[in-house]
């Protein structure tokens, strides 16, 4: 026998295989709204003009290959945290903040779960909302902690169910780690409003809870970036400490680039230190230092007016996009007199709509349609089209009559 005959095979992940199912297809019509990057509306893959202009400048700057520092260059980072919390923030004027540049949320989540997993004092439980971003259970997994679950989703009204939330958060022991998806909540698009949110911080406040907060989708969700920034600032506004985590995945567009950020925002300056020595440790020994093309053309929007400028406009067409999507598929759907609601299309927010589809409908319109799909009904709104919309509004309606 060979060292390795004790190895089971693994599933395949679930979403890399709804897009494999859908490249093997021939219908001319087959749609794949399986897949979390955004698409134009010819269902292509999108470089943001910013990000063009931005990473021409960097490659005419002709530089180097050198490693970048173990927490990546300052220039992306710093202005990153600032993005998010925000230019008037009190905690980054205090310097409470560790900031490094990460690969990707991803690698954000993952580095915090690392920091975590060895300082964390507390209760050495996860709690998560059900559902949640599917890679959330293995990254914090994988760093030794557990995961635990709070309600979230109210699958009868596709909707946030905030009394369940609210009564959960209240049960979880003092001292625990609470996940929180800042906004545009993946999978389901349904995000806690303003006054929720405020509600949420004061019984995580109440409850000594840690939170860890996953910002994967700043300005995707609205158009608008400071206002996605809300729940996180008012997290910080109600004197939480807390870890951050950043993708500029989305927002940007550099999904492959791997540019993010993670950030503990720390009780004071001398903590913040203490702290950011021990999380450069942590990466040294995790990958070293991060990649350097995709912080270069993000650092490049983030310090020059004109791109900054140019990257607002293009995030706000790409969330509008979506908007415009969500507001035809409900038109069509009602239209062709389908009897169910459909209002929850157009209130999930995102790149995410929870259809509320069932396995087997699911199933159906795959195999009679083409249409591909995650199995919990999820569609991405970003491979929906004005081309395709009709068709897709029409399969559905056949499979839910
Ligand atoms: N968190 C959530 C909720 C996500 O949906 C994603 C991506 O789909 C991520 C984090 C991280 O993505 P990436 O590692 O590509 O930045």
């Amino acid at each position: 026998s060979s060292w390795f005959t004790e190895v089971k095979m693994g599933p395949p992940d679930a979403i890399l295989g709804v897009t494999e199912a859908f490249k093997r297809d021939q219908n001319p019509k087959k749609m794949n709204v399986g897949v979390g990057a955004y698409r134009d509306d010819n269902t292509k893959p999108f470089v943001l003009p910013s990000v063009r202009e931005a990473e021409k400048r960097v490659v005419n700057r002709g530089l180097d290959k050198e490693y970048a520092p173990i927490v990546g260059f300052p220039e992306f980072y710093n202005k990153a945290i600032e993005l998010a919390l925000g230019k008037d923030s009190k905690r980054l004027q205090a310097k409470h903040n560790v900031t490094t540049q990460t690969i990707s949320g991803t690698g954000a989540l993952r580095v915090g779960a690392a920091f975590l997993s060895r300082f964390w004092t507390g209760c050495r439980d996860v709690y998560m909302p059900n559902p949640t971003w599917g890679n959330h259970v293995p990254i914090f997994e994988h760093s030794g902690l557990s995961v635990k679950r709070y309600r979230y989703y109210n699958p009868a009204s596709c909707d946030l169910d905030f009394a369940g939330m609210i009564e959960d958060l209240k049960k979880i022991p003092e001292g625990a780690i609470v996940l929180l998806h800042a906004c545009a909540h993946n999978p389901t698009g349904v995000d806690p409003t303003v006054e929720q949110w405020r509600e949420i911080s004061k019984v995580v406040k109440d409850r000594k809870l840690y939170p860890f907060i996953d910002f994967a989708y700043q300005g995707f969700a609205s158009g608008d970036v400071d206002r996605d920034a809300q729940a996180v600032r008012i997290f910080e506004a109600d004197g939480h400490d807390f870890c951050l985590a950043q993708s500029f995945a989305k927002n940007m567009g550099l999904y492959g680039e791997r540019a993010g950020a993670f950030s503990v925002i720390c009780t004071d300056e001398e903590e913040a230190a203490r702290v950011m020595s021990q999380v450069k440790i942590i990466i040294r020994g995790l990958y070293s230092s991060p990649p350097i093309h995709g912080a270069r053309i993000a650092a490049e929007i983030l310090n020059n007016d004109d791109l900054r400028k140019q990257w607002l406009v293009d995030v706000k067409q790409m969330a509008d996009r979506i908007i415009d999507a969500r507001c035809t598929l409900r038109e069509n759907l009602k239209k062709l007199g389908s009897s169910r609601s459909w209002e929850h299309i157009v209130n999930q927010i995102g790149m995410f709509c929870y259809t509320g589809l069932k396995p087997e409908q699911v199933t159906k319109l795959a195999k009679d349609y083409s249409i591909y799909m995650t199995q919990d009904g999820r569609i991405s709104m970003a491979g929906v089209s004005s081309k395709n919309v009709d068709y897709l509004a029409e399969s559905i309606h056949k499979v839910t009559k």
